[in-house]
């Protein structure tokens, strides 16, 4: 079998060093096993995203030395892995699931959400979860709501543990009924984040998700939505995420650690993938390498080693030289 990873970013910013490890790691990943690679644009948030970051984004992926074999500009300016170009897959989905009576209307207002207390973790992609209000309206109770308010629809979770083996964190199992159901198609018509990567992921017949550790409770929800389409999961691998010297989570505000700022400094791309590598454990020394040097030497287990990858000042020194 042939291998399917991607990397997937939303352009509502700029790349910045950590975007970058995880491109690498999943091109890596892909490249070493002989694998076609494929670079998805999520624009489905349209109020957030702008065509000059995708553009730059792609600029920067190929400033890094990492190629793709299918998705936007091969064979055209943009596209086939546009999502925003991808709406009618989304809604043939929703209308299946409807029908399965996998999801209900949701007439909660953002407000009447806000009140609940975040997530415990700090690592989740979703928020805190939705505590049910709408799950069980009665048919009059619904019709009384929606002569008030268009609805969001939410994804009935399973009411069980949700297992995978990840490729990198291993073993992990998530309580569904605490996770809450998530939002499918917001009020204003806008599709989910979820659905529409668990869509496309299995749409491009992707067989390797390779993706930042902050998404790793996003796994379970799209596992679930995996089984109720009835569609075969791909594997799931999760990266340690890069943190700054004090490690704080890199944010897309820091323009300084952005590609394109590091691209203006004048910035060498091997030296910022042989910082990544070496932090990675991929190398033994701090050395410039080219991405394309580096297949033989990426290693799953190595990078699994690692809580968070910490750019420390030295290492900002030598990416600076
Ligand atoms: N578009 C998501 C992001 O930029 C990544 C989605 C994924 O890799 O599953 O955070």
């Amino acid at each position: 079998m042939i291998r399917r990873g991607r990397f997937a970013p939303t352009p509502s910013g700029l790349l910045h060093i950590g975007n970058a490890f995880t491109a690498l790691a999943a091109w890596l990943q892909i490249r070493q096993a002989g694998g076609t690679f494929i670079v998805r644009i999520e624009d489905i948030d349209i109020s957030r995203s702008r065509v000059a970051y995708a553009e730059q984004q792609l600029d920067d992926l190929l400033w890094l030395g990492l190629d793709w074999d299918e998705g936007p500009r091969v064979g055209g300016p943009f596209g086939p892995y546009v999502q925003s170009e991808r709406l009618p897959l989304y809604e043939k989905a929703l209308e299946r699931l409807r029908a399965a009576d996998q999801l209900y209307p949701c007439y909660c207002r953002r407000s009447e959400l806000a009140s609940i207390a975040s997530a415990p973790h700090g690592l989740s992609s979703e928020g805190a979860a939705y505590p049910g209000f709408c799950r069980s309206l009665t048919d009059d109770e619904r019709r009384a709501k929606a002569a008030l308010k268009e609805p969001a629809w939410r994804f009935r979770m399973p009411e069980r543990e949700l297992r995978f083996d990840d490729g990198m964190c291993g073993p992990q199992s998530f309580d569904g009924a605490a996770m809450g159901d998530f939002v499918v198609k917001r009020a204003d018509g806008m599709y989910g984040y979820q659905l529409a990567v668990t869509l496309d992921d299995a749409a491009i017949g992707i067989t390797d998700v390779l993706r930042g550790a902050d998404l790793l409770d996003s796994t379970p929800r799209q596992l679930a939505l995996y089984e109720a389409l009835d569609f075969g999961p791909p594997a799931f691998a999760h990266v340690p995420l890069v943190v700054d010297a004090e490690g704080k989570r890199l944010s897309k505000r820091d323009r300084s650690i952005t590609l394109a700022s590091l691209r203006e400094d004048g910035v060498a791309p091997e030296r910022l993938i042989g910082a990544l590598a070496f932090l990675a454990g991929w190398i033994d020394r701090q050395e410039p390498v080219s991405a394309r040097e580096l297949i033989p030497s990426f290693s799953s287990a190595r990078t699994a080693a690692k809580d968070v990858l910490s750019i420390n000042d030295e290492l900002t020194k030598f990416i600076r030289a």
